[in-house]
């Protein structure tokens, strides 16, 4: 078990679009390390870019905190359709202790990515799986909750983040 150590904000490195991953032992380590961490972070979802590689990748486990661990990989996740019913909840970020705070998002999304096997999937997804995955997938692209925010909310979040 390898916990990495997590970025916080402002690291710039929050703040950068990440590349494409490739699919070998070294992307398969990475995101087995990443889950750990997510775990040991008692998070549900997280990007490589908090744990310092710019990579396309993320990992996700929706149901372990009530239920059974479903920890799930995600090799160059693409959204490749997005409802017009869209969905506003609090958001927390393991990135940004602290502040929780209301972002809107696609109530579902149809998900296209690699599996760790190298093989292409697609599914919908809808929910908490949609929500998460739209989050981890802002990561890849470099925004972060803070900006969806307007800048009075943004404001009040930033005062929120413990140090
Ligand atoms: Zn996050």
């Amino acid at each position: 078990m390898t916990v990495l150590p997590v970025l916080y904000w402002p690291d710039p490195r929050l703040s950068q679009v990440s590349t494409r991953a490739s699919v070998d032992d070294g992307t398969l380590t990475l995101a087995r390390d990443m889950l750990d961490t997510m775990y040991a972070a008692q998070g549900r979802g997280l990007a490589a870019p908090q744990v310092a590689h710019l990579t396309r990748l993320f990992v996700m486990d929706a149901t372990w905190k009530t239920g059974p661990h479903t920890p799930e990989i995600f090799i160059n996740p693409e959204i490749i359709w997005r409802s017009d019913e869209t969905a506003t909840g609090p958001e927390g970020c393991l990135s940004i202790p602290g502040p929780i705070t209301d972002v809107t998002r696609a109530s579902a999304i149809i998900l296209r990515w690699t599996t760790p096997e190298g093989a292409i999937a697609a599914q919908k997804l809808t929910g908490f799986r949609a929500i998460c995955a739209q989050h981890e997938i802002d990561h890849l692209d470099g925004i972060l909750t803070l900006d969806h925010l307007s800048p009075e909310a943004r404001a009040t979040a930033e005062a929120q983040v413990r140090p």
